[in-house]
């Protein structure tokens, strides 16, 4: 099989395999081809990985937050120098296409790396606290075992944001991706381990929504980050909390892009495109309901059903290829079945809607879809499609189009689209969402914090900001005197 790896888990430094767990394919999306078959974890593998985490965090923490960093950077480089390597895995894994997972995968993977190893030795610092005399210090500590959770659009992305900042901060992470995509985490852990980590720091284990609570429930597990759908998000937060657990939750998202009549119009529409389109529209942050001002919608309509009816739609790994399939059958026929209620409920399909030519029959692939004329009532402006639709409805007012943007349960990401720099600032300050932008759409460098609030989830990844989520601060007094007592 074309992707298979040497064994389904990897704990404790070296690939560990049990076949007693449930056996489960790795499904390539643009053939249906079988890559590789692998193994659930059973009960025995997650005590396995937890308790070769826990035996190694200690010494991994009394280390200096500089060795620590100098492993992740050499994991950096060896990612970029085998970008195209992991580049194809990741188009194996999700089918999603090389012109993407060449520029938007592993990179960012060896971004996170890179800059969390490059802070380690400063960002860790505590405070001093002069108290006349007397006086206290803060150290920031690691919390000890980590447990990740990984989404199947980005596999190896979600893979290092949690790595790199659990590792610098001298915890041990085990991961576990997406039974989807079960192939780029394993890369991840034996780059990380041939950058010179102890074994035991980074482990992968496979499973799906049964595996998952036997990680969350460990007694020996201090911090859940999971990234998911708003209904897993419940539940594990749920179960995290019922032992007090720390929690990071990157969730789903209906977020809104809004486009006033005096933005540049092609970098509107571009933005859209992008922040609809890009990975097959499997992406947690897109901006799917995109928010025209009446002025421009006729322009505005007509440019985007021209430019989206000329994407290249094909073969992932051809580099001419600008969207690939869906990750799966279910995924695909989740998508299809918005679309019938879009049209049932009177929305008109610009564009799309079905599935593109020549393609192969087994490949889970759908044209970019465009619905105009949406409302906020619709099914499809408020539910979370996750697939290359994007809804246009309209409006005239800035106080309207905001009230309306924010009237979601979800407030993961928004956009602006004006050339009017007041107004931009103006209405960003009025949205309700972690992570927003202004004349661009869906950038998420390292250094600059990631995450939603609402039902989108808290905590954030990238950036300093994500080390105070994976460690916790330790206060100390230090009395200069003798003690008074009126005892
Ligand atoms: P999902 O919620 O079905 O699964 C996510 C992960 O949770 C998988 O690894 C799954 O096996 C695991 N899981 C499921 N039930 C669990 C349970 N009860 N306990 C523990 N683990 C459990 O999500 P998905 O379909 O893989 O991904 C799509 C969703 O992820 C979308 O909603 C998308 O918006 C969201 N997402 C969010 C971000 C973000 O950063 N905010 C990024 C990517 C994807």
């Amino acid at each position: 099989m074309k992707a298979q790896p040497p064994a389904s888990h990897f704990i404790d430094g070296e690939y560990v395999e049990d076949i007693d767990g449930t056996a489960f394919d790795s499904i390539y999306p643009a053939t249906g081809e079988v890559i590789a078959r692998l193994h659930a974890a059973t009960p025995g593998i997650v005590e396995k990985a937890i308790a070769a985490a826990k035996r190694a965090q200690p010494e991994w923490a009394a280390m200096s937050p500089t060795a620590r960093g100098r492993i992740l950077k050499r994991a950096a480089e060896i990612m970029r120098e085998r970008n195209r390597e992991l580049s194809e895995l990741e188009t194996l894994d999700t089918g999603k296409p090389i012109q993407e997972t060449i520029v938007a995968d592993p990179t960012s993977g060896a971004d996170a790396f890179e800059f969390f190893g490059g802070v380690a030795a400063a960002a860790l610092n505590g405070d001093y606290i002069p108290l006349g005399g007397d006086f206290a210090f803060t150290k920031r500590v690691p919390l000890g075992v980590c447990v990740g959770i990984g989404a199947w659009n980005y596999p190896q992305q979600i893979a290092c944001w949690k790595g790199a900042p659990a590792l610098v901060a001298g915890n041990a992470m085990v991961f576990k991706p997406s039974e989807n995509t079960p192939l780029g985490a394993l890369k991840i852990a034996e780059i990380l381990h041939e950058a010179g980590l102890p074994k035991g720091l980074y482990n992968v284990i496979q499973g799906d929504r049964t595996t998952g609570p036997l990680l969350v429930n460990h007694k020996d597990v201090a911090k859940v980050s999971l990234t998911g759908s708003v209904e897993t998000g419940r539940k594990v937060a749920g179960a995290a909390a019922a032992q007090l657990k720390h929690v990071t939750m990157e969730l789903g998202g209906k977020s809104p892009l809004i486009v006033f009549d005096d933005a540049d119009l092609e970098s509107a529409i571009g933005g859209a495109m992008l922040g609809n389109f890009y990975s097959t529209g499997q992406v947690c942050s897109n901006g799917t309901r995109v928010f025209v001002q009446k002025g421009i919608k006729d322009k505005f309509l007509s440019r985007l059903k021209e430019r989206t009816e000329k994407i290249v739609i094909g073969d992932p790994m051809d580099e001419a290829t600008q969207l690939g399939p869906m990750v799966s059958r279910a995924q695909l026929d989740k998508v299809f079945s918005y679309i019938e209620k879009g049209k049932a409920e009177g929305a008109t399909l610009l564009t799309g809607g079905g599935i593109p030519n020549s393609v192969p029959s087994e490949g889970t692939y759908i044209q970019p879809t465009v619905f105009a004329d949406v409302t906020d009532e619709m099914t499809i402006a408020r539910e979370e499609i996750f697939g290359p639709v994007m809804c246009v409805l309209d409006f005239e007012r800035e106080d309207e189009v905001i009230a309306r943007a924010n009237g979601s349960e979800f407030g993961l990401s928004a956009g602006v689209f004006t050339s009017d720099l007041t107004r931009a600032h103006r209405v960003v300050d009025q949205l309700e969402a972690g992570t927003l932008w202004i004349n661009t759409y869906n950038l998420a460098p390292v250094e600059v914090p990631f995450g939603g609030s609402k039902q989108s989830g808290f905590g954030r990844e990238n950036s300093l900001a994500a080390l105070n989520h994976y460690t916790e601060l330790k206060s100390v007094y230090v009395a200069m005197g003798k003690v008074e007592s009126p005892y």
